[in-house]
Formats: C-alpha cells, sequence, structure tokens
C-alpha cells in the first residue's frame, strides 16, 4: 500500500453529536458569492432563492459577501441577489492599479465613497497586495506604505470597517519538503508555496506589515481574516487583540486549526471573547462546512474530521475536538460582535434566538 492510500478509520468509542442548527443566528462574515472564488460566469453557478433557502436551513441570518467590485461588476452582483436584500452585505473591492500615480488617493477615495454610496458597508483588501503585486520598482505593494492610509483614513471617515487577508497558513511559507504539515495540499496546489523569500515576502514581514497598518490607524476597524492570519499561533493573535481595540479576528477555513488545540483555543475565545467573529469562507457551492463549525464551537466532542465526510482532510492529516463554548460566548462570535462592527441592532437576532429563522 502507497502511503497515500491510507485511510485509518479511528476505532476509539466517542460522543458524535449532530449539531444542526447552531444556539443563536449566525452573521456569517465571510463568504463569497461573486467572481472571486467563482469566477467571472459565478451567476450562471448558483441560484441565489436556493442559496437562501440552504442559509436559512444552516441557521445563518444573514452573510457577509466579499466580492461587491465597484461599477459594473457591483451592479451585476446587486442583480443577482435582488430580493433577498436581507440576508446580504456586501464588502466593495478596489481597483489599485492607480498605485504609482500622482492621483491615487483620490481615486481610492472616490471609488470608495461610490460603492459606499450603493450599499457597500465594508472593505475588502486581499493577500494579492503584498504577495503577488509589485510597483514600478518591482518591490511588493506594502499594505503600511502611506500610499494605503486614503484606504484606512476614508473607511474610519465613513464608519466602515475593513476586513484583511493578509497571509496563508504558515506551513505555505515553509519548504514544502517531508516535514510540511500541509504537503498534500501544496503537492495539489503548487501555487500556494510562497517559501521563495526571493520572490516573497516572508510570514513574518508580513505580520510586521500587519501590525504596522493596525497600530498606525487605530479609528479604523479591521477585521483580520483567518484568526488573524496566524491560527498556529493564538497566543500571538492574543496579544495583539490585547494591544489593538480597532482589530478584530473572523475563524473562517481555520477551524482545523483551531480544532487541533482544544485547550489554547477554548482560552483564546474566552479572552478575547468580544473581538471573535463566526466566518467560513463559504460560497453558494460549499456549504456543507457549517455544522462542523457549530460542533467545534458548541460541543464537546473529540476527534471528529474538520471536513465534510465525504472529503478527505484537505488541510493536513489531523482531527479536530470540541471546545463547548457557554452561550455568552457564542452569542458574541455568533452574531453580537458582529452587529458592533457593521453597526446593526442585535434586538432582531435576539428575538430570533427565541423562535425560528424564517425564510427571507
Ligand atoms: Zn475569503
Amino acid at each position: 500500500m502507497e502511503l497515500q492510500d491510507f485511510r485509518p478509520v479511528c476505532a476509539a468509542v466517542l460522543k458524535k453529536t449532530q449539531v444542526e442548527k447552531p444556539a443563536f443566528p449566525v452573521i456569517d462574515f465571510h463568504t463569497h458569492m461573486g467572481k472571486m472564488l467563482l469566477g467571472d460566469d459565478y451567476a450562471e453557478k448558483y441560484d441565489t432563492a436556493e442559496y437562501v433557502r440552504e442559509l436559512t436551513k444552516s441557521g445563518v441570518a444573514l452573510a457577509v459577501d466579499m466580492d461587491g467590485y465597484g461599477g459594473e461588476d457591483l451592479r451585476a452582483l446587486r442583480q443577482k441577489t435582488a430580493g433577498f436584500e436581507k440576508r446580504f452585505i456586501h464588502f466593495m473591492q478596489l481597483d489599485y492599479s492607480g498605485y504609482d500615480t500622482p492621483g491615487f488617493a483620490e481615486d481610492i477615495r472616490r471609488q470608495i465613497k461610490a460603492a459606499h454610496r450603493r450599499g457597500c458597508k465594508g472593505i475588502k483588501m486581499w493577500k494579492d497586495l503584498a504577495l503577488y503585486k509589485k510597483d514600478k520598482n518591482g518591490d511588493p505593494l506594502r499594505m503600511d506604505d502611506p500610499r494605503f492610509d486614503a484606504v484606512y483614513d476614508t473607511a474610519a471617515e465613513l464608519g466602515i470597517p475593513i476586513l484583511m487577508h493578509i497571509a496563508d497558513p504558515k506551513a505555505f511559507f515553509m519548504p514544502a519538503d517531508e516535514t510540511n504539515e500541509r504537503w498534500e495540499e501544496l503537492h495539489e496546489m503548487p501555487e500556494w508555496d510562497f517559501s521563495d523569500h526571493s520572490k516573497y515576502m516572508s510570514f513574518e514581514e508580513l505580520m510586521e506589515m500587519q501590525e504596522n497598518v493596525i497600530r498606525n490607524h487605530p479609528k479604523t476597524v479591521f477585521i483580520v481574516a483567518h484568526v488573524g492570519s496566524c491560527a498556529e499561533d493564538l497566543g500571538w493573535v492574543e496579544e495583539q487583540l490585547k494591544k489593538y481595540p480597532n482589530m478584530n479576528v473572523d475563524i473562517a477555513a481555520r477551524v482545523a486549526e483551531l480544532g487541533r488545540a482544544p485547550y489554547s483555543a477554548r482560552r483564546f475565545f474566552r479572552n478575547c471573547q468580544d473581538q471573535i467573529v463566526f466566518g467560513t469562507d463559504s460560497t453558494p457551492l460549499s456549504m456543507g462546512y457549517h455544522k462542523i463549525y457549530y460542533r467545534f464551537l458548541e460541543t464537546e466532542d473529540e476527534y471528529f474530521p474538520y471536513h465534510p465526510d465525504d472529503e478527505l482532510p484537505g488541510q493536513g492529516r489531523w482531527e479536530i475536538y470540541g471546545i463547548g463554548l457557554n452561550t455568552e460566548i457564542l452569542r458574541k462570535v455568533y452574531y453580537k460582535n458582529a452587529c458592533r462592527i457593521l453597526g446593526i441592532d442585535p434586538d432582531q437576532f435576539e428575538e430570533e434566538a427565541h423562535g425560528t429563522l424564517s425564510e427571507c
């Protein structure tokens, strides 16, 4: 047998809790409905009414979509979600192509204000800036460059938050050799290998850049995606959250890292309960994950898969453990913290908590 065919089945007799619905209505703070993950023809790939039914079934009252580009793209997305406005919030993505030109700050301000007028409630910044894009000198577009102040300052002025995805899992910045815990994933997706530091900023440099941005803009509210870019080191993320009250994190696509370190994760949720929001990074085509997050957050089940049963563990060969959070922390993580960040009245969700989620 080849190692790649090894599929061990756990022999331990363990409690299995089916969590069909979360304890409270959920705001999924990190979803993708548009072209970013689904491609330019995303509109043909799913039916919005069907997606809303799936969200309802999963207990998601509101999905925050990261794919609200400006201009024509935003118009098309609005059309795609027409009739379901109460179930979605869109964050805008900006066009940074004028980075090297003198009118850049003005152009950014104009883009943000235009998308905000058209209903976008936040800004999404992606890892492509510092990892892929270069300025005219061939240097990475560092997000702590003062030229980006226009983004942070305009967001603060308008009172809208910025969701930043800065780095990727630590293993993507390490050599893809036999010691790499995500070797199988990197083998499948070689373009996620950022270990060549002559081409890419190192993980440590990216974390330094991230901290500079948050420290230099205390009036801007940030949600740093994927557990503050560093789900592998919750102690460091906790320190950052304590230092910077304008920083928040989502837990999107990191249930594997959190769930393999249940004692540290539970401590992290207790100590940082006001700065963590629920998120999955899901699309209308990948709705199988919510129940796994709920099981992780709400139960003390042990050693269970972080992926749907019919899939192989995509992010590394390990299983996870539930952390059984109390109702007060669950409330905050599921919707209260998100309401505060988005400026939404949490009462509507509190009412739903005692009733049932209704169809849109
Ligand atoms: Zn995402």
